[in-house]
């Protein structure tokens, strides 16, 4: 197991649009150990695999509270099967986009299908914040970002500063004075 590095914008990896994972074997398990230790690392709720540089689609999750014991979820090739037309909005963060907030409106309750670690198929019924994180991963092995569900003026304005922070190479970390650390998706 190893700590990977995250991607932050705007490497244009977090554009791609995922492969779907063709059979659950070793080397995707080291993946899914890797992903789990730099989540846990960062820390973070939820990464998806392109988020270190690998263009598959798997995605974890740790909705844990910090008191209570670790509860991991894997989803393999997960896919939105339904979406609510009720809609819920959310302060979301995201581990490329490091120490940036916003409200996203989206669905409040989804079905999402997908394959667990030992490849069976399964269906989940999320609402609240596992529907909030399932969406926000699912969009990321789509190579769509939390920033593209907000106004193009916020958006141009985030890409801007994380332009000129990799320019300078000081770790890509623009600051955002009106912006407290809450909540980090992933
Ligand atoms: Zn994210």
């Amino acid at each position: 197991m190893a700590i990977r590095d995250i991607l932050i914008i705007p490497d244009t990896r977090l554009r791609l649009n995922s492969q779907p994972v063709k059979a659950i074997d070793k080397p995707v398990r080291a993946l899914v150990d890797d992903m789990l230790e730099t989540m846990y690392a960062a820390p973070g709720i939820g990464l998806a695999a392109i988020q270190i540089g690998v263009p598959q689609r798997v995605i974890t999750l740790d909705l844990a509270k910090k008191d209570e014991p670790k509860s991991p979820q894997v989803f393999i090739n997960p896919e939105v099967t339904w979406a609510s037309d009720e809609t819920s909005a959310y302060e979301e963060g995201c581990l490329s986009i490091p120490e940036y907030y916003e409200e996203v409106a989206r669905p409040k309750s989804v079905k999402v299908r997908y394959l667990d670690i030992d490849g069976k198929e399964q269906e989940i019924a999320a609402d609240g914040l596992l529907a909030t994180c399932l969406q926000h991963e699912i969009d990321h092995i789509n190579g769509v970002l939390f920033i593209d569900h907000i106004s193009k003026l916020k958006r141009d304005m985030v890409m801007k500063k994380f332009r000129k922070a990799a320019r300078r190479g000081d770790g890509n970390k623009p600051s955002f004075k009106d912006d407290v650390p809450e909540h980090h998706i992933g």
